[in-house]
């Protein structure tokens, strides 16, 4: 690890200030991924800026049918939390499948989102729930946000404080985890919304994407069966030695399936 100051500010704007006038800073989250990057000195910057003196990210607040979770609340909140299990039992499930405890108990959402790993869960859940991102200068559709591996409409020092999600009327994840670290060899979201059905899917390739010719067989007849047809093309899948582009989009379609007889 490079040396490196570090700053733990009160709140948003002091972090975001800091940031613009630091050489090379960087926000701290959960620090599960940060810190492994700068132990093996993938990653050399000037200044860490920690986010958890930084009241209300952590909060959870329900209204007006929008489930709103602060950037800085840990997997373990969600997956515990009262009124996620209430409102969107899918993502508290999601959370509590992510790697192991110590895992659940450091990392964040607004982490795991902002890093846009493309084995991460949560992607899923955002993206095939509709939901907003709220940063310090905006709000984003989700449809806007991933742009790529590792990649996001995120600028240079923009700042996630929490997501938003509108409460659909049902939801499911079923992946199939990598055994070791528990991230998603491929992992489907499906949610029923008022707008119709949305189906994303992480771990399969670059970057989460929304599996839209299996949302129009679903929006005509959601059923396992509607399904049964469907194979996405391998040519866009990741390849790995834990499975091959070929076995990604077999499991799209199996893990895809499974959602639905969770929700049929
Ligand atoms: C052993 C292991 C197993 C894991 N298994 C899984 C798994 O099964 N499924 C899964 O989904 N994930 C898994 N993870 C990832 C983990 O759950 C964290 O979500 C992820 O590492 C992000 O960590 P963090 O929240 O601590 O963010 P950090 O590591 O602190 O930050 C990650 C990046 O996001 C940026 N950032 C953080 N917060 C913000 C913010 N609010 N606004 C803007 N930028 C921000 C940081 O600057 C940094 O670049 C695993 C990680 C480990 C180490």
């Amino acid at each position: 690890m490079y040396d490196f100051n570090y700053h733990k500010p009160s709140s948003i704007d002091e972090a975001v200030a800091l940031f613009i006038d630091l050489e090379d800073a960087v926000y701290l989250a959960g620090g599960h991924t940060l810190l492994p990057s700068l132990k093996l000195r993938l990653a050399a910057p000037t200044d860490v800026i920690d986010l958890a003196g930084i009241p209300g990210l952590g909060d959870i607040d329900y209204a007006g049918d929008d489930l709103t979770i602060g950037a800085l609340t840990a997997h373990d909140d969600v997956a515990t939390s009262p009124v996620v299990q209430s409102v969107i039992p899918a993502l508290s499930a999601l959370a509590a499948g992510i790697g192991d405890a110590q895992v659940r108990n450091r990392g964040t959402i607004g982490g795991s989102v902002a890093n846009s790993d493309p084995a991460a869960d949560y992607p899923a859940a955002v993206l095939g729930l509709d939901a907003t991102l709220v940063t310090n200068q905006r709000s984003i559709a989700v449809d806007e946000f991933f742009t790529g591996m590792f990649e996001t409409v995120l600028e240079e020092g923009e700042l996630l404080t929490a997501i938003r999600f509108p409460k659909p009327e049902a939801a499911a994840y079923v992946k199939y985890p990598n055994p070791a670290s528990r991230y998603a060899t491929v992992g489907v979201f499906i949610a029923r919304t008022t707008k119709g059905v949305r189906v994303a899917i992480t771990g399969a390739a670059p970057s989460v994407f929304r599996a839209t010719e299996m949302e129009a067989a679903l929006n005509v007849d959601f059923s396992e069966n509607a399904l049964a047809g469907i194979s996405l093309d391998a040519d866009m899948m990741n390849e790995d030695l834990h499975a091959s582009a070929e076995y990604r989009a077999h499991l799209c379609t199996v893990m895809a399936r499974r959602a639905v007889a969770q929700l049929s």
